[in-house]
Order: structure tokens, then C-alpha cells, then sequence
């Protein structure tokens, strides 16, 4: 599958302007630079697929890319949420992408699971407790995947895991399994490919 071509579709930042249903969907969400783009790049071993940017927050658009052939025929579709916790947003542009989170994560019955970024170096943060709110409220499958696995001391490594797990408890949609990963080692990697093609699989 991640073999396969990988296309970007649409973007949008308008709920009445998303994708008709088609392929399952798999989202991923995360905190501006905790590495997403590179975690995107790394899992469809597309360089540029999600332009790794330093620029925290640019993207304010849900990203669809089709994986597995054409938009309209294509076996899996990847949604790169926008990165939330931008410390310099404005409580409108909060609100908007609250907005716009709460109506997409609703009733989007083709949406398999969300992976949720967290970094690896610091752990689980308040606003990424307010995105794991969100989802349990919309009741929409999520799964931490902790990243730059690289940059965490291997002994502190199962800690982390622990402690994220810890943070899970009494969450109805989290899925209790984290994974740890690596855009640079590709460590985790193989796993979350792993993970995703069993998500399609059910
Ligand atoms: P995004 O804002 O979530 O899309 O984050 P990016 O993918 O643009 O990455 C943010 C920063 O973290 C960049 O400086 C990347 O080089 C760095 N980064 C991303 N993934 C990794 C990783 O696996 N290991 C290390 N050491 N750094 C990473």
C-alpha cells in the first residue's frame, strides 16, 4: 500500500467543502512542529508529499492525499489535520479550527482512526489533553504516536511510553497502544504502516 502512488487531492479549511465520501480515511493531528509533515513523509516515502515546514501553524487546511491510486479509486486517503498549540494564534483562529475540527470529526463515517502526534522529547501536553477531549467527545478512534524517537534517551524511552499511556486512562475512544517513532532513524515506522494496513484490514 504505502508502496503505492501517493497523490495530494484537497484541501480545505470549509466543512461544506471536504471530499465526498469515497476510500477509508486515517487522519493525523498534532501540535505545530512536533512532525507531522516529516512523519508523513517517512510513512509514504515521499520527500515533499507534506512540505516539512519550520513554519509552525502554516497550514490551516485539511490536507487529503489519495493513496493507492486516483482520487476516485484509491484504496486509502491520508488527512494531515492543521497543527494546533501555535502559541501566537488568535482566539479566532482557535475558535475557527476548533470549528472546524468538531464538524469534521463528526459524521465522518469513512474516517477509520485519528493518530495523534505527540513529541517524544516532551511528552503529553495540556492542549494535546484538549484534542484527546475532542475526540472522545466526537467519539472518533485515536492512537498516540509519540515522535522523534531518535532525540529520546533509550532509557528514557519506556517512561515516556508509560507516561502517555498514564494519560490515556478513563478515555473512551483512545486506543491503548502507543507507538514510537522516528522520521529520521525510520524507527516505528514499519509499525504504524503496520497498524494502518490492519486498521483496513477490520
Ligand atoms: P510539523 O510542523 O508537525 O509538520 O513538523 P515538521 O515535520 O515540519 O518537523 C518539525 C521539526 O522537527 C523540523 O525541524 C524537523 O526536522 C524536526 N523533526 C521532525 N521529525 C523528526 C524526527 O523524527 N527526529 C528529529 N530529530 N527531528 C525531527
Amino acid at each position: 500500500l504505502f508502496a503505492a502512488d501517493c497523490a495530494f487531492m484537497w484541501g480545505t479549511a470549509k466543512v461544506a467543502e471536504l471530499p465526498p465520501p469515497g476510500a477509508p480515511e486515517i487522519a493525523f493531528a498534532g501540535r505545530s512542529n512536533v512532525g507531522k509533515s516529516s512523519l508523513l513523509n517517512a510513512l509514504t516515502n515521499r520527500k515533499g508529499l507534506a512540505r516539512a515546514s519550520n513554519t509552525p501553524g502554516r497550514t490551516r487546511e485539511l490536507n487529503f492525499f489519495a493513496l493507492g491510486g486516483p482520487a476516485e479509486t484509491a484504496k486509502l486517503r491520508l488527512v494531515d489535520m492543521p497543527g494546533y498549540g501555535y502559541a501566537a494564534a488568535s482566539k479566532e483562529k482557535i475558535a475557527n479550527w476548533t470549528d472546524l475540527m468538531r464538524d469534521f470529526l463528526r459524521g465522518r463515517a469513512q474516517l477509520l482512526r485519528v493518530f495523534v502526534l505527540v513529541d517524544g522529547r516532551h511528552g503529553v501536553k495540556p492542549i494535546d489533553l484538549e484534542m484527546f477531549d475532542l475526540l472522545d467527545r466526537a467519539a472518533m478512534s485515536y492512537q498516540i504516536v509519540l515522535t522523534k524517537q531518535d532525540e529520546v534517551k533509550k532509557s528514557d524511552q519506556d517512561q515516556r511510553i508509560a507516561e502517555t499511556l498514564g494519560a490515556l486512562q478513563r478515555r473512551p475512544a483512545a486506543f491503548p497502544e502507543v507507538l514510537f517513532t522516528s522520521s529520521q532513524s525510520g524507527e516505528g515506522v514499519g509499525a504504524l504502516r503496520a497498524g494502518i494496513a490492519r486498521l483496513l484490514a477490520e
